[in-house]
């Protein structure tokens, strides 16, 4: 990637997350403390989508920076990249949650939430324009999938995503944490499954197309 490549794209993420920082579709805008746009590697082979900020990523404005974030970085890791490898996002860019009488608490994002953002994370896949996509919990799979899509039958499977991009879905890592024992390992090695056929899909699409056959020539025929 050539470094006057890398320098546009990094312009248009940040031009583009001044324009979400700026937006107020949804009342969700309006309750927030920060926008989170995203953030890594604008020339990422891998670009993970994620169902929305929580607590600490509306504080801090950065994607993933809880516990559930923790854990992300590791998964990501244990197939050799490193978190500023990756390209990490949201389906929504602001903190969806609702009042149970005491504080503030997460919720999955709403229809309509989900629909005014698109368009922030469809220009977000276009400039970087990674190999694969990899939606992290159902949330994130159905805003690509369709609402019929199951996690839990269809993790693991590859689809198309946008642009055409190969799109995977597996396990949220924040469902990771609540679970113990036995369906803990269990989820994990699914979780581990799938994380190595992002690996193992990347590699793949890395390869540079082998060079176009070279025409035979037959130096012995003809001109006798
Ligand atoms: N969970 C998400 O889906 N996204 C974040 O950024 C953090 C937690």
């Amino acid at each position: 990637m050539s470094l006057a490549e890398r320098s546009s794209r990094e312009q248009r993420l940040v031009n583009a997350a001044a324009i979400v920082d700026r937006c107020r579709k949804c009342a969700i805008g309006e309750a927030r403390r920060n926008s989170v746009y995203g953030e890594g590697d604008p020339c990422a082979e891998l670009m993970v989508v994620g169902e929305g900020p929580g607590e600490t990523e509306d504080l801090l404005g950065r994607p993933f920076v809880g516990r559930a974030g923790e854990l992300l970085d590791r998964m990501l890791l244990a197939i050799g990249l490193p978190r500023d490898q990756v390209y990490i996002a949201n389906t929504v860019k602001c903190r969806p949650t609702f009042d149970d009488g005491q504080r503030l608490r997460n919720r999955a994002p709403d229809p309509s939430e989900l629909a005014n953002c698109r368009p922030y994370l469809d220009e977000q896949i276009e400039i970087i324009r990674p190999r694969v996509l990899l939606a992290l919990g159902a949330p994130a799979a159905k805003s690509f999938l369709g609402p019929t899509f199951s996690i839990s039958k269809q993790r693991g499977q590859w689809f198309e995503g946008p642009h055409g991009i190969p799109l995977v879905a597996t396990f949220h890592p924040a469902y990771l944490l609540r679970m113990t024992g036995g369906e803990l390992t269990a989820v994990k090695r699914l979780v581990w499954d799938d994380l190595k056929a992002v690996r193992a899909k990347i590699d793949v699409l890395k390869i540079d197309p082998p060079p176009a056959p070279v025409e035979q020539i037959d130096l012995f025929s003809g001109g006798d």
